[in-house]
């Protein structure tokens, strides 16, 4: 006799824990699970039942099977499986980032497609987690007998039904019952049928496509990537565009070509705030089939989108990082819009990077991958620039508009003339100016909260997380003290100094401060403030940035999420804000990302017939890094920045692997560090040809995160198969390790050296 056996891979493993288990397959069920397959198995002494996912599915002769081998509770019906691509994107996963295999499973569906266990009966079954996504659609099957007379309600929902199907919330709102419905059903006249519950989250953008006519630049990029669209081989390329250079329009015109050759569009843009923009865009140009995939949806939402592409009624598909994973089929084109955000980063496990699941799906489906930005990533202009990828440059504002001018304004001479203020006087009448001309103006601070510092004058103690060893801000609306980590709340406010009784003296300011001192400085000046407190609520960025561009404010003050990608003609004013600690930041990408929030949000400004300008407000009006951005100049800063990469042997001269140590007792997770470098030390001298430095361990930037300490080892090395091969085999060493206290592993290729 032959018996089916499923090997799986169950939730809640730990990395170095996570091996295949077997499990019979039982009759009623044989047939129905396959690769992909979420199913529920008995584990462990007690035979607790937990969720699983399936790996593979053998036969095996009934003699060879071993003893005690378990018998799966229940399984998915198939369209809930995990289809082969999905599955190919988790073995990814599980390959490249060391998760588990449960995490790259929940990272490639969403959460309301996903199983939980229950009992029914005394049976563990699995349900699905939504359960009201679906509703209930009738049809008119016959005509309804003379006798018994039907009543008037009955009738009416015949007459109804007969323009075509109609959902029981639709008949409702004409007053149509549910028993009155179930009553035709029982005589045959109506059918019903449960379908997923329509739902256009769009619905007020108009179809209204515009005749798309490419500058000449814009054209040679488009005729460039034309081929790579069209030959059905994997292809990358990166589209290097000054700001206000009409990128968006080349993915129009690309995404155009795709949809003629009968497949379909995948665009990533970095962050919520600017899924509005380029919904707009794209729904306008295209119409309907067009689908998200974005935090900011509910559950339920971002279920049916997510179906909506699974079953192949989606052509295009915007989204922030987590899109990538999009069940959408025959790709042609793959966007990464602003493809230097680290957002495109995850910052849990699985810590994949956006950039490599887009290649390997490029290559799994021969599709064209376009990287765009007007501030590349050092490592994508490095593969640009070295052949890798196809390099196409916009090197012109559209329409020949300049970009905007820059001057600096010295925080320190506007100490020395007496303004304690954090808004320079330039900047004030700067303003004012933009204020009489009915311009509007942005302001970037990438700080949040109102003080961002309490310290004791007498003593110098900083008022900290006690969770975290990062200072506590002062949130103004709420009167309290607030952890940007782990939400822990001070209230009410600390006046007096815990360890000597001293007064506490806030300073360092965030945007509500500012927000506050604008508000004094320009009376009548509509000010709209964006931050991640302000835009809490559901669809808030959306709202905010539609009132913006009805010119229902004169001035956008907001963290980073001002800086890219948003595009208002008439805005003619930036100003940038605090921007100096950034500079003197940990992590070898500081400089690179100095320099690219600036250059991105100086070019928010003058992007249409009015000119642009721009202020920066430093103490170090002369640093190179901020010379060059308000310059413009990327190429310049590239040299620059490439030199040092390639001195200091940073990426992309090599890998960067941060393996973090988190842990309750200090002292262990040191010990635990220092054990796991000795251990990979010894393997690695067994293999001398794999290239690999170690450095550390030593505390991590944030050295205390939710009660937890935190060491890490730093190693430079090739990210390729034998390296991955080197690191698993310490793994394994370290999990059999007689260690005083365990602290758990966190591997991550894409930090910059702080996790
Ligand atoms: P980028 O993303 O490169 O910063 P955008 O794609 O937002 O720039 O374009 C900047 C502005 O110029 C937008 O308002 C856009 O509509 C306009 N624009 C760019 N190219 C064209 C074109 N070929 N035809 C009409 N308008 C264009
Ligand atoms: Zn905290």
């Amino acid at each position: 006799m032959i018996l089916p056996i499923a090997q799986v891979a169950v939730d809640n493993a730990t990395i170095h824990f996570d091996r295949l288990y077997s499990y019979r397959i039982p009759q009623p069920l044989d047939g129905k699970v396959w690769p992909g397959s979420m199913v529920l198995v008995p584990f462990g002494r007690g035979d607790k039942p937990r969720m699983a996912v399936v790996l593979a599915v053998d036969s095996c002769e009934g003699e060879d099977v071993p003893r005690g081998l378990k018998t799966l509770h229940d399984a998915t019906p198939e369209q809930a499986r995990l289809t082969p691509d999905l599955l190919e994107l988790v073995r990814f996963l599980k390959e490249r980032t060391f998760c588990t295999w449960f995490e790259a499973v929940r990272a490639v569906i969403p959460y309301g497609a996903q199983y939980r266990a229950a009992m029914v009966d005394g049976h563990p079954v699995m349900q699905s987690r939504l359960t009201r996504s679906t509703e209930r659609v009738y049809t008119l099957a016959g005509e309804l007998p003379p006798k018994p007379k039907p009543g008037p309600r009955q009738q009416a929902a015949v007459e109804a039904l007969r323009q075509g199907p109609l959902t029981a919330r639709q008949l409702d709102e004409v007053g149509i019952s549910k028993s009155t419905l179930d009553t035709l059903c029982q005589k045959g006249v109506l059918m019903v049928a449960e379908q997923d519950k329509a739902l256009d989250l769009f619905a007020g953008i108009p179809f209204d496509p515009q005749p798309l006519t490419l500058a000449p630049e814009q054209q040679r990029a488009y005729d460039a990537l034309l081929p790579d669209l069209e030959d059905r081989s994997p292809h990358a390329a990166l589209l290097h565009g000054v700001t206000g250079s009409g990128k968006t329009i080349v993915f129009l015109k690309l995404i155009e070509r795709t949809l003629e050759l009968g497949r379909k569009a995948l665009v990533l843009v970095p962050e919520i705030s600017l899924t509005p923009q380029m919904i707009r865009r794209l729904k306008s140009t295209f119409g309907s089939r067009l689908a998200v995939q974005h935090s900011a949806l509910n559950n339920t939402e971002r279920l049916l989108q997510w179906r909506m592409i699974q079953q192949g009624n989606a052509d295009i598909v915007v989204g922030t990082r987590s899109a990538v994973f999009a069940p959408l089929r025959d790709i042609g084109l793959i966007i990464i819009d602003e493809e230097q955000e680290h957002t495109y980063q995850s910052e849990s496990a699985p810590r994949y990077d956006a950039h490599d699941v887009a290649k390997k799906r490029a290559a799994m489906e021969n599709a064209l991958l376009v990287f765009a930005s007007a501030t590349p990533l050092t490592e994508t202009y490095h593969a640009a620039e070295s052949g890798k990828y196809k390099l196409l440059a916009l090197t012109q504002r559209y329409g020949g508009r300049p970009l905007p001018r820059v001057d600096f304004v010295d925080m320190r001479a506007e100490l020395t003339a007496g303004n304690p203020r954090e808004v320079s006087n330039r900047l004030v009448q700067e303003l004012r100016r933009n204020l009489e001309n009915g311009e509007q103006s942005i302001l970037l601070l990438n700080r949040r909260g109102y003080h961002t510092v309490g310290m004791c004058a007498t003593c110098g103690h900083v008022l900290k997380c006690p969770n975290c060893s990062v200072p506590l801000v002062y949130h103004k609306p709420q009167q309290a003290l607030m952890c940007h980590h782990c939400g822990h709340t001070v209230h009410p406010l600390p006046t007096l100094c815990p360890e000597c009784g001293g007064k506490i003296a806030y300073s360092g300011f965030g945007t509500q401060r500012v927000e506050e001192e604008l508000a004094e400085l320009l009376p009548g000046a509509r000010i709209l403030r964006m931050d991640q407190d302000s835009t809490s609520q559901k669809n808030a960025h959306e709202k905010m940035l539609a009132q913006f561009a009805r010119q229902e404010y004169d001035i956008l003050l907001g963290t980073q999420m001002v800086a890219k990608g948003l595009d208002f003609e008439k805005v003619t004013l930036v100003g940038v804000l605090g921007i100096d600690s950034l500079l003197f930041g940990q992590g070898f990408r500081a400089y690179e990302s100095v320099f690219s929030l600036v250059t991105q949000v100086i070019g928010r400004g003058g992007r249409a017939q009015l000119p642009g300008r721009a202020l920066i407000q430093t103490a170090v009006p002369n640093h190179p890094v901020l010379q060059l951005a308000a310059a413009q100049d990327y190429e310049a800063f590239y040299r620059e920045e490439i030199a040092f990469r390639k001195f200091g042997l940073y990426p992309p001269f090599c890998a960067f692997c941060v393996v973090g140590f988190v842990g309750e007792q200090e002292g262990a997770v040191f010990i635990a560090a220092q054990r796991f470098s000795v251990l990979l030390a010894q393997f690695a001298a067994k293999q001398p040809n794999i290239p690999l430095r170690i450095l550390g361990p030593a505390p991590m930037g944030i050295a205390m995160l939710n009660g937890k300490y935190r060491y890490k080892l730093t190693l430079k090395c090739r990210n390729d198969a034998s390296f991955r091969a080197l690191l698993q085999q310490t793994l394994d060493a370290y999990a059999q390790e007689k260690l005083p206290q365990k602290a758990s592993v966190i591997l991550d290729f894409h930090s910059d050296g702080d996790l």
